[in-house]
């Protein structure tokens, strides 16, 4: 059985791993043109119950927590005044709760655990087309042309795999400006203590500016407000940031001060929560091709889950490949509905008027009992 993956994010090359550890080869097919194309990108946390169990299935813990930073999970949180809501510090040194990896790294890991075949670089899908008796012919950017008899859609946010099953779209939710600070504890020594070594968020009204250490010492500055009213053509300068911020105590927006380059802004897109589709033979979707969430830390974890899953149910019925997607469909879509739903909620508390007293009662231990 010829298995095309289209994406070579984290859940396409979490897919293939795990084919490849039960002896299925697959393809995946990725549009960037080498492996070090992309920017490195943020730091993720990966959770027990889903980044952290595909990586045990994928064979890849050891490795995990040798580049993983446990202590990335402190986190503070403080008001627009530079007040201290909360400040959380992790057990030091444990892999218990969500250790933070950088994504870069999370994307080396996997792809050195590939045969340097696996991945065939440089193909962006442009069309599917299904052929009479079952399987798809792909065309790529650029005329290359591939059949296969099983296609899996992890081709992310603006999947071209996605409208073989469903008519849904992702729709705006907010803007974020993004800035990076490249060396923090040399240049700027007061903004990297009070960042630490994980994730700052200074909660205002209907605007967070956020903080968030990388493994090689950076950090990058976040600054979310509501997509209605804020366009992201606005915010290419500094000057413009500032601006919104403009009654925050100086020790907060001296991480705007402190970044390097320009500001970079971007439109942050989810899918209804309900995402569901009719089961068609030979092609399904994981992760934000599937299901794209809010950015509230659940995104990669579940795309590596969904591929998990997939994968396992594939090695486990390799002569009846539509039963394990049907199987691992309706999982998914069980598992995702209230995922979906606390990610928006979460979303919506952190763009609220009262975000700061919100996320303070949100991080309060509830009474027993209750
Ligand atoms: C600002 C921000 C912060 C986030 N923070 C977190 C976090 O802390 N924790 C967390 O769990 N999640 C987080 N997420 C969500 C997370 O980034 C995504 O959910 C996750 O990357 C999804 O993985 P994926 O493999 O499905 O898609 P992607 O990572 O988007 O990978 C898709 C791949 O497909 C390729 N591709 C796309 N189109 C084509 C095509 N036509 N042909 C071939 N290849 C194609 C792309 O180049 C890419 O390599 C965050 C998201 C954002 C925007």
């Amino acid at each position: 059985m010829r298995i095309a993956i289209v994406g070579g994010g984290l859940g396409g090359l979490t897919l293939a791993r795990i084919l490849h550890r039960h002896g299925i080869d697959a393809v995946v097919y990725e549009r960037e043109v080498t492996r070090s194309a992309r920017a490195p990108g943020g730091s993720l946390d990966l959770h027990p119950e889903s980044g952290q169990r595909a990586l045990a299935d994928a064979g890849l813990t050891e490795r995990f927590r040798s580049e993983a930073r446990p202590q990335g999970e402190e986190h503070r949180i403080l008001d627009p005044a530079g007040r201290t809501l909360v400040h959380h510090r992790p057990d030091p040194g444990s892999f218990a709760g969500r250790p933070e990896i950088d994504r870069g790294a999370l994307r080396d890991l996997l792809l050195d655990s590939l045969p340097a075949d696996a991945v065939t670089w440089h193909r962006r899908l442009v069309a599917v087309s299904p052929h009479p008796a079952g399987g798809f012919g792909l065309t790529f950017d650029g005329g290359h042309r591939a059949d296969c008899d099983l296609l899996i859609g992890a081709d992310g946010a603006r999947s071209v795999v996605r409208s073989l099953l469903t008519d849904a779209t992702p729709s705006a939710i907010s803007t974020l400006v993004e800035l990076t600070i490249r060396d923090a504890d040399r240049d700027h020594p007061d903004v990297a203590e009070m960042v630490g070594p994980g994730n700052l968020w200074g909660m205002g009204a209907r605007q967070v500016l956020s903080a968030q250490r990388l493994g090689d010492g950076r950090i990058r500055v976040g600054v979310s407000l509501p997509a209605v009213g804020h366009p992201v053509d606005t915010y290419r300068r500094k000057r413009a940031l500032l601006d919104l911020f403009d009654d925050w105590h100086p020790r907060l927006t001296a991480l705007i001060h402190a970044a390097d380059g320009s500001p970079a802004p971007r439109t942050i897109e989810a899918m209804s929560t309900d995402i569901r589709w009719a089961h068609r033979p030979g092609v399904t979707l994981i992760g934000d091709a599937a299901h794209l969430l809010p950015p509230v830390g659940e995104g990669a974890n579940q795309a590596m889950r969904d591929a998990a899953d997939l994968a396992v149910r594939l090695a486990a019925a390799p002569a009846d490949p539509d039963a394990a997607i049907r199987a691992y469909e309706e999982a998914m879509f069980a598992r995702i509905r209230p995922i979906a739903e606390m990610s928006a909620r979460v979303h919506a508390m952190m763009l609220s008027p009262t975000a700061a007293d919100d996320i303070v009662r949100f991080f309060a231990p509830r009474p027993t009992g209750t």
